[in-house]
């Protein structure tokens, strides 16, 4: 990669880092289904430990701390998200028990059979759902629990246009029922799945970037990078309302054996 490419890639990063961190999810979700999901999960205690990978700037670690006993480690990749991380953690009171830390989830600095809840809400797709289930259960002690929400199909076909574009965004896209195999395959008794309601989408995820957007495209105006950013992300909302019976969010939840 030249310097020159580089310089722009970087620009990139930090201008998709600066409109993510503007909004209080990174991914579709909502307190309501972080608490059901938690519902399914019922082995912790004040020494429990539990690990949010991908966590973002913690919009559900919070909500996940606020309802559980135990410490909870945050990791991310991006550093701007984990300042925010432990900005919110501060703000809430929840410093003692909370900690974001910088990490990715293909090298997690954790010891074997550490933790008793693994939890990651859309993000397990950056290293894919099987490899992620499958590494990161050695963090897990037997008889913990794995809880992620990932992108998957509703049904066995669906149309060309909506096809392409996740084989594009994330060929590991798969039917909810394939998933739960390979949930059971790489370790783990499948505890429950269940489909995120379309607010999660709609009023948490996508409403919430409307302003963002016009703020951005203010700041940024006659900015490329800005303009394409922004232009995907709405592109990308269209044919969520457009398509919504064909895919969405799905919470699957493990136990490790
Ligand atoms: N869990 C949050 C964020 C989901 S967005 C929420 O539901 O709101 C996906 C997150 O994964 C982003 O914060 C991104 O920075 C993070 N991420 C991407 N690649 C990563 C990696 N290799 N290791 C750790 N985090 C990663």
């Amino acid at each position: 990669m030249s310097n020159e490419n580089k310089s722009i890639h970087e620009f990139d990063f930090n201008l998709i880092c600066e409109y993510f961190s503007s909004l209080e999810r990174q991914g579709p979700g909502s307190p309501e289904v972080t608490i059901k999901a938690l519902s399914f999960i019922d082995n912790l205690t004040n020494e429990s430990r539990i690990a949010d990978i991908g966590c973002g700037t913690g919009g559900q670690t919070m909500v996940l701390a606020q309802h559980v006993p135990g410490h909870i480690t945050g990791i991310d990749l991006f550093p701007a998200f984990i300042d925010l991380f432990n900005f919110n953690a501060a703000k809430l009171n929840l410093q003692g028990r909370v900690k974001g830390i910088v990490g990715s989830m293909d090298n997690l600095p954790f010891r074997n059979e550490e933790f008793d809840l693994i939890w990651s809400e859309g993000a397990i797709y950056n290293i894919g759902f099987e490899r992620g289930l499958n590494e990161w259960r050695k963090f897990l002690k037997t008889g913990g629990y794995v809880a992620v929400s990932e992108a998957s199909w509703f049904t066995e076909e669906r149309p060309a246009e909506i096809d392409a574009f996740w084989q594009d965004a994330y060929p590991g896209i798969d039917t909810i029922s394939n998933k739960v195999a390979r949930m059971q395959k790489a370790g783990y008794i499948p505890v429950a799945t269940f489909i995120l309601p379309e607010n999660c989408w709609t009023e948490h995820f996508y409403a919430p970037q409307v302003a963002v957007q016009e703020i951005f495209l203010k700041k940024y105006a006659g900015n490329k990078t800005a303009e394409e950013l922004i232009a995907n992300e709405r592109h990308e909302a269209q044919l969520y309302y457009k398509y919504k019976e064909y895919y969405g969010y799905v919470f699957y939840i493990g136990m490790k054996i």
